[in-house]
């Protein structure tokens, strides 16, 4: 008897702070799709306010209470059911004891601002951001101003409507494929991705021009951001009205790709964005999507066979720069190395992170990185260096 009330308390004490919120999760043939789901090692029994992860709104520092309007839930479910998640590949099935470690991660959703390394918020007037998401150092505050310190953050940005007439583009008569097809077809990849950059980037006035500043440290490779349009649900309503915006904590693969930031950063720092550091993220958001779908994608996608493909794949000197931070070169070659690697290639990845620093470059450092990785990883060491020489000779390395 004793020990059944025992087991009750104990039941009773762990789930009370689990609870169920309806989420935005991915369909088999990876489409957007709403679920209920128990959200678990929240520390309140009213506010997102977890172990791990406090999830807040705009500057605030109070968790988001559990009776606040559906879409701010929605958001708020779906940013903590899917960075758990995240947190648990890094801290159970990659091991990481500096996950394990961390602090809580304190979530920002809707907040515009940009970040400041020294006052943390930037002024509000200060080129506002909407429609993508960004991982950010600690900081230690500004005393004088008042400005005490904080931890690392991930941050939302509000969505907002762009129109096609505010966006350069040439011809807004297109559905969202046909402007896909154009651009993969006859432009070279960057500038897909710059286009793809500006519809989620501030686009606030007319004859808005993308500056590099405005490209830094945000979410931005090709493939999930184009994945992510894609799997939205309104997604050809939406583009024949010629409308575009981006709700990035509803999207998984952005939620993935912002945690694996803070998870990878006790080797690649935050403070700003390089293709190195952009390509590890989204390898890690691709696998801990666990998608067949998203991998036949993919994988499809290193593999485009259309005009000029060889050129899209093959490396280019200016990935090295900054400018081309959102290129996804770097993720198209870690996977396709992870192909070479086989069964550990997760683990080969994640200890590919010890090699390289954000600012590595790609033609030395990350191709020493994963020569050396391989050497001290590879279960046949010889001959898949081998054949990762021969990937790296084919991608023009
Ligand atoms: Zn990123």
């Amino acid at each position: 008897m004793k020990t059944f009330l025992l087991l009750i308390i104990l039941t009773v004490t762990q789930s009370a702070f689990a609870r169920k919120f309806v989420v935005v999760e991915r369909s088999e043939s990876n489409k957007q799709i709403y679920q209920s789901i128990e959200l678990q090692d929240l520390e309140s029994s009213h506010s997102f306010d977890g172990k791990y992860f406090k999830i807040v709104k705009g500057k605030s520092n109070e968790a988001i209470s559990f009776n606040e309007e559906e879409s701010l839930l929605l958001k708020a479910a779906t940013a903590y059911y899917h960075l758990t998640l995240a947190r648990t590949y890094f801290a159970d099935e990659m091991n990481s004891s500096y996950v394990r470690g961390l602090e809580k991660v304190t979530v920002r959703l809707d907040l515009s601002n940009q970040f400041s390394e020294l006052g943390h918020f930037a002024h509000d007037n200060n080129s506002p951001q909407f429609n993508n998401a960004l991982t950010i150092p600690e900081g230690s505050g500004l005393a004088s101003r008042n400005i005490g310190p904080w931890g690392k953050e991930i941050w939302f940005r509000p969505s907002k409507k762009v129109h096609l007439s505010t966006i350069d583009v040439k011809n807004t008569n297109h559905e969202f494929d046909g402007l896909a097809k154009r651009f993969r077809d006859q432009i070279h990849m960057q500038t897909f991705t710059r286009f793809l950059s500006q519809l989620v980037l501030t686009a606030t006035q007319d004859n808005y021009v993308l500056t590099t500043e405005d490209a830094l440290r945000t979410v931005g490779v090709t493939l999930f951001l184009e994945l992510a349009y894609r799997s939205q649900d309104t997604v050809n309503r939406m583009f024949t009205r010629k409308w575009y915006w981006l709700d990035s904590a509803l999207v998984p693969e952005i939620i993935y790709h912002e945690y694996s930031h803070i998870a990878l950063s006790d080797h690649l720092e935050l403070t700003h964005s390089t293709p190195v550091i952009e390509g590890m993220a989204d390898y890690f958001a691709g696998k801990i999507a666990k998608s067949p779908t998203l991998a036949k994608k993919i994988k499809k996608y290193n593999t485009f066979n259309g005009k000029d493909a060889q050129r899209k794949n093959q490396y280019r000197m200016e990935f090295e720069t900054n400018q081309w931070a959102n290129t996804d070169f770097v993720f198209g070659l870690l996977w396709q190395v992870g192909d070479v690697v086989g069964d550990e290639q997760e683990q080969f990845i994640y200890a590919l992170r010890r090699e390289v620093t954000t600012d590595s470059t790609i033609r030395g450092q990350l191709v020493e990185g994963i020569l050396k990785t391989c050497k001290n990883l590879c279960d046949d060491p010889f001959n898949k260096r081998i054949q990762l020489l021969k990937l790296l000779h084919f991608k023009k390395l």
